[in-house]
């Protein structure tokens, strides 16, 4: 049988042509990157986990009406999505200052924001994704007002679902960054979360302990990521004991 064709190639995910027309197949990959790509290992076992907690979490968003790309998980490292236009902007939920805006505005790691905050990055490797306003994306053109209007309630929306999911397992969410498609239906659009929701793309800390759960293990050299990834797997009921370090792969 013919392989799929792969559309793109990213850090951590290929994107290859879906079975029925609209649809692509999303594939977790092992490789990890930080600090725009200058930082890169293979984690056994990372593509797996997130394709589990990103099926889990979409499926969550589905649930209380938050409209996403995700149809269905098709093996250990593969889901299958809805196909769409991806707004070229990473939008950043932050409800505790840390990372870049941490230094940015010289604020300490941990401290609560006065309500959560909503940044825009232009999706450009080459560029490093700079921070942008709402001015440069509505002049550029690259979402309208009315997009906007709809991205920043889609974030919110993701950002208290997501809080009070992880508050319920003893983790805070720090921050995170989703992605937004367009899908056109009819000669209507709409805006949909895509790309994935993972502990690669959130601030996990544990509410106890402080702990990260998240991609800074890998990007600070703090431990075990495998570890880390499986422990919110393991908190959420994700993914039940043992399975979880070594997941028999099927591909
Ligand atoms: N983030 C991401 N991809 C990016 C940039 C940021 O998933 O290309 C996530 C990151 O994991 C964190 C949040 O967005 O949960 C805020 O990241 P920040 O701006 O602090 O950047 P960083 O410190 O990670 O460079």
């Amino acid at each position: 049988m013919a392989r799929r064709k792969k559309i793109y190639e990213g850090k951590a995910k290929i994107l290859y042509e879906g079975p029925e027309p609209g649809t692509i197949v999303q594939y977790f990959k092992d490789d990890a990157t930080a600090f725009n790509a200058e930082k890169k290992d293979v984690i056994d076992g990372k593509g797996v986990l997130n394709n589990r907690l990103s099926e889990f979490f979409m499926t969550g968003l589905t649930q209380i009406g938050i409209p996403n790309h995700f149809i269905r998980r098709l093996n250990m490292r593969e889901q299958l999505v809805r196909n769409c236009e991806i707004v070229p902007l990473e939008v950043i939920v932050r409800n505790y200052a840390a990372g870049s805006m941490s230094k940015r505005l010289g604020i300490a790691e941990g401290t609560q924001l006065p309500r959560p905050i909503v940044e825009y990055c232009y999706k450009d490797d080459s560029l490093g994704d700079p921070l942008v306003t709402e001015e440069h994306i509505a002049a550029f053109g690259w979402a309208s007002q009315q997009d906007m209007e709809d991205i920043l309630s889609l974030a919110l929306r993701v950002n208290d679902f997501m809080s009070g999911v992880m508050l319920a397992v003893g983790i805070r969410l720090v921050d995170f960054k989703i992605e937004i498609g367009r899908v056109y239906e009819g000669d209507y659009q709409r805006l949909i979360v895509a790309d994935e929701i993972s502990p690669d793309s959130c601030r996990l800390w544990d509410i106890e302990t402080g702990q990260k759960l998240d991609k800074d293990v890998f990007r600070r050299d703090l431990g075990s990521l495998t570890d880390a990834y499986s422990e919110v797997a393991r908190r959420l009921g994700v993914l039940p004991g043992n399975n979880v370090t070594k997941p028999t792969l099927i591909n």
